[in-house]
């Protein structure tokens, strides 16, 4: 592996043994590896060409993946991994992506050219010449379209430095062919969503253990980005706190006021946890097992009493008696209701 040393204020690129062959460097790549199969793919066919390779691995505030295929691919090539955490920058690009939505809340084309605009920055602290992604052509309905892709590298300053080995046969040459850095005869023609060439490769060249495509990112889910659009049309902005509690609880809107019902202990817990820190409002039933409930409002309390009797509907508690509920105001007022379950077909309409 290679690092990068300042010196004098002049930045050094320093080679280890291990990045030399035949005694020249290898050439370089940074391999964008989110653990999906088809990256995991990309990065194997452009290692077994000699290729030296960095991946750099990003995390959203809404994925799902464990990020496990990822340590197990690093730790067994010996692979240097950059992690990169993409916050407030890509939230904005969630409220207001400048190439708009996919199918749900998913803003694909400008969250590529986001990782890729942070790759490129990586590139020159890696020294690596070329970028790799696992992308494959029209496996995307919108993002990876040809003209898409290209689209793409071309906002991201990345002209003809992405190489995408699964598809490379159908896209235009790239610099690292150009230059005869790689063998172009070994880059595949992979195109469309089935995925039997992908796995029928994975058993070649014995990958194992890759998670299933389906995973992921959790702006495609239709019912977290029902909720996404939801808070955005009542608040303007959407703050990395925001997705923590868009991802927990039962919501419930009730005039401007919304609620989160926790659905399990680690949940209640977490709930009770924000509900302190930040001087929330929350509330519990008092004698029996139930969720607590969260309510983000600070100033007015109009609709404490229905919060209450909605707490109620999702505690043990019987829902056709009057159930004592504790509420405790800002962490400083108690006050104690006793109230009636909220029925079912309200309910329904309640729920974000
Ligand atoms: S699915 Fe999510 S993480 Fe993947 S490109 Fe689209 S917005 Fe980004």
């Amino acid at each position: 592996m290679s690092s990068l040393l300042i010196l004098n204020g002049v930045a050094m690129l320093t080679v280890r043994s291990e990045d030399v062959c035949d005694g020249k460097p290898k050439v370089k790549a940074l391999v964008l590896l989110s653990g999906g199969l088809d990256s995991l793919l990309a990065a194997k066919l452009i290692s077994d060409q000699g290729i030296g390779i960095d991946v750099v691995n990003f995390a959203t505030p809404f994925c799902l993946c464990d990020h496990c295929s990822v340590d197990r691919f690093v730790k067994e090539l010996d692979i240097k991994v950059h992690r990169v955490y993409l916050g407030q920058d890509f939230l904005d690009i969630v409220v207001n992506p400048p190439h708009g939505h996919g199918s749900q809340m998913n803003p694909c084309m400008d969250c590529r050219i986001l990782m890729l605009k942070k790759a490129k920055e990586l590139m020159k602290t890696t020294g690596a010449e070329f970028i790799v992604t696992g992308e494959v052509l029209n496996e995307r309905p919108f993002s990876q379209r040809k003209e898409a892709l290209l689209h793409i590298e071309k906002d991201a300053g990345l002209e003809g430095r992405i190489l995408r080995p699964l598809s490379g046969n159908l896209l235009p040459e790239t610099i690292p062919e150009k230059k005869g850095w790689i063998d172009k005869q070994k880059l595949l023609s992979i195109e469309g969503r089935r995925r039997l060439p992908q796995i029928d490769l994975a058993r070649k060249i014995d990958i194992k253990n890759y998670p299933c495509p389906s995973g992921g990112c959790l702006l495609t889910d239709p019912r977290f980005a029902q909720r996404l659009k939801e808070h955005l049309q009542h608040d303007k902005g959407l703050t990395l706190q925001d997705v923590f509690l868009l991802k927990i609880g039962r919501h419930f809107r009730l005039g401007e006021t919304k609620i989160i019902v926790g659905r399990n202990e680690e949940e209640n817990n977490r709930l009770l946890a924000i509900a302190k820190n930040r001087e929330m409002s929350y509330l519990e039933a008092v004698d029996y097992e139930g969720p607590v409930t969260l309510y983000l409002e600070k100033e007015k309390t109009d609709f404490l009493e229905k919060s209450a009797a909605i707490t109620v509907r999702y505690s043990d508690a019987p829902k056709d008696i009057p159930v004592r509920v504790l509420c405790r105001i800002s962490s400083k007022e108690l006050l104690y209701m006793d109230v009636t379950a909220v029925d079912d077909k309200e309910i329904v309409n309640l729920r974000i």
